[in-house]
């Protein structure tokens, strides 16, 4: 469905990606794993054409994505949830919704979707009037969800869904993408969390300094000696 070969991104001299290839399956749940600056979110960021690639190609369904604007990605079936939730604050969770499906023309289609959204997330509903500035920051997250969803995506993104949330929101938001997924959206995660990232997903790949390093099913990954040492505590 999804594939990335041998993409380079750089910051100036700095190198955000160097030769990353990866692929994603229709129905996968895959994670990038790695260390702080590893290049996980830039791997996101150019799959969303927010990053102009320095060499190689991204390809969804066929399509080459490479090259076309954020907008045109959307309308392809690629959504992305970004680190930090994003929300914007001054806007109320309705609001916030609505930009979800700011691209749609199905108006009526995309209002019963947010209406089942909400029947997903109860917390949200309660709050539909709040500004999003004033929801706590597992409540932002599931905004951040819930947003990225109103694009009706085939492929959805996370970076870092459970960075800085409280552990029973951590749980909350690891049991949504795993519902998400199991009702036949595709999910490609960034996760600083590798054990947690490692136990959800059926695929990953290991970052290091901009490069991938490792790849293999979650299991394969869980046993490797190298991975355990690094990044899972021993
Ligand atoms: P983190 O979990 O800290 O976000 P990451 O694995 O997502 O880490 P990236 O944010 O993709 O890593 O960063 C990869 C490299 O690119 C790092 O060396 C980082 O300093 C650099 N980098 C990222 N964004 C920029 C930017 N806007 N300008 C300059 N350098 C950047």
């Amino acid at each position: 469905m999804l594939k990335l070969d041998q993409v380079s991104v750089r910051y100036g001299s700095t190198i955000g990606v160097e030769r990353v290839s990866l692929h994603v399956r229709e129905g996968e749940l895959v994670t990038l794993i790695g260390a702080n600056g590893a290049g996980k979110s830039t791997t996101l960021r150019a799959i969303n054409g927010l990053e102009p690639l320095a060499s190689g190609t991204i390809r969804f369904d066929g399509h080459l994505v490479s090259g076309a604007t954020p907008a045109a990605i959307i309308e392809l079936g690629i959504s992305h949830c970004p680190e930090g939730r994003r929300v914007f604050p001054q806007l109320t969770v309705r609001e916030n919704l609505e930009m979800g499906a700011y691209r749609r023309t199905d108006r009526q289609r995309a209002r019963d979707d947010m209406e089942r959204l909400l029947d997903k997330f109860p917390r949200l509903r309660e709050r539909i009037k709040q500004t999003a500035g004033t929801l706590s920051g597992g409540e932002q997250q599931m905004l951040a969800i819930a947003r990225a969803l109103m694009s009706r995506p085939r492929l959805v993104m996370f970076d870092e869904p459970s960075l800085g949330l409280a552990p029973n929101f951590v749980e909350m938001i690891f049991d949504l993408i795993l519902e998400i997924r199991r009702e036949g959206v595709t999910v490609l995660m960034v996760e600083q969390n590798a054990y947690a990232a490692l136990e959800m997903c059926d695929r990953a790949y290991l970052l290091e300094n901009g490069r991938i390093v490792k790849d293999g099913t979650a299991s394969e990954m869980l046993a490797d000696p190298a991975i355990r040492r690094a990044y899972l505590g021993g």
